[in-house]
Order: structure tokens, then C-alpha cells, then sequence
């Protein structure tokens, strides 16, 4: 194994050994391909520089308790990668390529896997990106599927301990019916000014309303929310939030805890009920919010200092799932060796 100190990991770039590629040409995908470069050389027309053809997915591997290496349901990942094509007219790249593509990540930059109880983990980058040059707007007949791993440490710099987010109601995430439900590069270039501002004055992110009428809550940062009152686990439902598998897989074990899950408008007011509230996703994995304040008017909604006992037993059922601890017993994970 690598020596690093994997104890004081941040989320950020760490250049691993190989990279995996596919590319799209004629109408069809080639076979992947390994890379120890981590340049990409591509056409100056092509329609990522311009027209913004890009999608992403984000997930980690793990190495469990048994020693074993596990990735975390990369067939969701998959599904939704298709799903941003779709989004943004891109080749589609099969489920059994994305998920090869990824195994084969994780096995080539293997000694880069955390051990357990680190802390740390792999994390898994699938880009999809037009190469095809265009100059008018069309989408490209040519794309680059690829993969790149870095060990990764926790995506605040808190780890388990509460954040804080500002709600901005001067800038909209994405429109009712744009983009906000795919994975797509422009989405998240369209937060970085709302984003960093917030970052500036001291929070971690935005919470991000609907767009038409910033009455309801739509998501915090690049994370998903979820807030918890008398045992029922509350996520917002919305045409233009990012779908987490993070969330999905937080709702299934809230259900199997034996609490119950609604998925529907939350109005920014139901923040003032909410025992505990907190962000999720893949990097985030959970972060608990301690405070959430409106940019506009001031008002603020508190929580306590420390995380709250149910975000606390949904993180450590979650983090027990994908290190081996705790039985799968929805068979998330998929395991690389
Ligand atoms: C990736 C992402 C999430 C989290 O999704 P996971 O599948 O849980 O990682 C949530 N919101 C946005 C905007 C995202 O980009």
C-alpha cells in the first residue's frame, strides 16, 4: 500500500497511477483503454469547450473491514450517467462499460485504496465529455468516457460535525425544467458565484430553492437535503435536484430503522420543525447543518452543536454498509476482487 497519511486526506485531486478511457467514434464504443497520462489532447471545436457537453458521476470504493475492496451501488451511477446523456444529447455509455471501467480504476490504482478504519477512501471520477468538433450547436458525434481514481479524505473539512449554509435568493441552481436533474458540467459552473460567496461569508454552501418561487428547498450545495421530525425522514421532491444515491440509499435505511420517508415540497418555514437537518451525497456523505440562514432577511434556524442522534445512526449504518461492518442486505455493494 501507498504511504500516505491517509488521516489528514482533504477532498481534493491526488494523481493516482491509471486512468481508464473509452471513446465513441462511427456510432460505436471502442474497448477501454489504460492510461498513465493525465492529459487528454482533443479537437479545439469540440463541443465540451463550447456547448458545454460534460457530465460527471462521483463515487468511492472502499476497502471493508474483511480487507476486501467494495464500490458503492455503481450500477445507480451508471444509470444516471445515462440519464445526463441523455440530458445533454451524449452517447450513452453502456452499464456494463461504466462499471468495468470503474472496477478497473479502482484494481490498477489498488494501492491507493485507504486502508479501513482510515477514515479515507477511493473516489471514483467518470467523466463523459463531446470531442466531436462542431460549430454551430449540435451535439458532437464523437465522446470520451473515462475514469480517474484519488484517495480522498473527508468534503468538508468539519468531517461528522455540523456545517453551516446560507440561503441565497438571488441565484437560481437550475431552472424548473433545465438541467438540475442530470449530472452536467454547466449546472455546476452556474453555482460557483452564489457558491463561493457563500463560502466567503463563512458557510459551507447555499441552500438552493426552487427556482420559480424560492418557496421550497431544493438542495444544499452539490448535496442533497434531508431534514427529520416525529421519526419521519422528509426529502425534498423536485424537477431540478440532482437525484443522490447517497439520499436513495439514506431513505431505504431510515425505512429498514423503522422510521417513516416522505418525499415532497418542504417550504423553507418547516425548517423552524425539524429536529435535525442535514446535507447528503457521495463526498458529503451525511453532514449535519447547525445553522441555515436566510442572505436576505437574516432570519436564522438553528440546531445544536453536535450531530443528532438520527443523523448520527443514519451515517453510521451507512458508512457500516460500505466498510463490511453492518450486513448488506441490499446488496449495494459490488465487490472489485
Ligand atoms: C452528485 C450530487 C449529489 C449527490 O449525489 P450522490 O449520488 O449521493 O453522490 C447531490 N446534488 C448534486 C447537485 C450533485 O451534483
Amino acid at each position: 500500500m501507498e504511504n500516505i497519511d491517509w488521516g489528514s486526506l482533504g477532498f481534493g485531486y491526488y494523481k493516482t497511477d491509471y486512468n481508464v478511457r473509452c471513446y465513441y467514434r462511427n456510432g460505436k464504443w471502442g474497448e477501454l483503454e489504460v492510461c498513465s497520462s493525465e492529459e487528454i489532447t482533443m479537437h479545439m471545436a469540440a463541443t465540451v469547450l463550447h456547448y458545454g457537453q460534460a457530465a460527471f458521476e462521483g463515487m468511492k470504493a472502499f476497502r471493508g473491514v474483511d480487507g476486501r475492496i467494495r464500490m458503492f451501488r455503481p450500477y445507480e451511477n451508471a444509470k444516471r450517467m445515462i440519464s445526463s446523456a441523455q440530458g445533454v444529447m451524449m452517447a450513452e455509455p453502456p452499464e456494463e462499460l461504466f462499471v468495468e471501467a470503474c472496477k478497473k480504476a479502482v484494481k490498477l490504482n489498488e494501492r491507493f485504496v485507504p486502508p479501513y478504519g482510515s477514515g479515507a477512501s477511493l473516489y471514483l471520477r467518470p467523466i463523459l465529455i463531446g470531442t466531436g468538433a462542431q460549430v454551430g450547436v449540435h451535439p458532437a458525434k464523437e465522446y470520451l468516457f473515462m475514469v480517474f481514481a484519488c484517495p480522498v479524505g473527508p468534503y468538508f473539512k468539519e468531517g461528522f460535525k455540523p456545517v453551516k449554509f446560507q440561503i441565497a435568493k438571488d441565484y437560481d441552481r437550475a431552472a424548473p425544467f433545465g438541467t438540475g436533474k442530470y449530472k452536467v458540467g454547466g449546472n455546476y459552473a452556474a453555482s460557483l458565484v452564489s457558491g463561493e460567496r457563500a463560502v466567503k461569508e463563512g458557510y459551507s454552501n447555499c441552500i438552493y430553492l426552487n427556482a420559480a418561487t424560492h418557496e421550497f428547498i431544493d438542495e444544499a450545495g452539490a448535496a442533497n437535503f434531508f431534514g427529520i421530525k416525529n421519526n419521519t425522514y422528509c426529502t425534498p421532491q423536485s424537477s431540478s435536484i440532482l437525484p443522490s444515491i447517497t439520499n436513495l440509499s439514506l431513505c431505504q435505511i431510515a425505512e429498514d430503522l423503522g422510521m417513516k420517508v416522505e418525499r415532497r415540497q418542504i417550504p423553507v418555514e418547516e425548517l423552524a420543525e425539524f429536529e435535525e437537518v442535514a446535507a447528503c451525497g457521495t463526498a458529503a456523505v451525511v453532514s449535519p447543518i447547525n445553522e441555515i440562514v436566510d442572505r436576505e432577511t437574516g432570519k436564522k434556524y438553528t440546531w445544536g452543536a453536535e450531530p443528532g442522534p438520527v443523523s448520527t445512526k443514519l451515517y453510521n449504518t451507512l458508512k457500516g454498509i460500505q466498510d463490511g461492518t453492518i450486513e448488506d442486505k441490499h446488496n449495494w455493494n459490488v465487490f472489485v476482487d
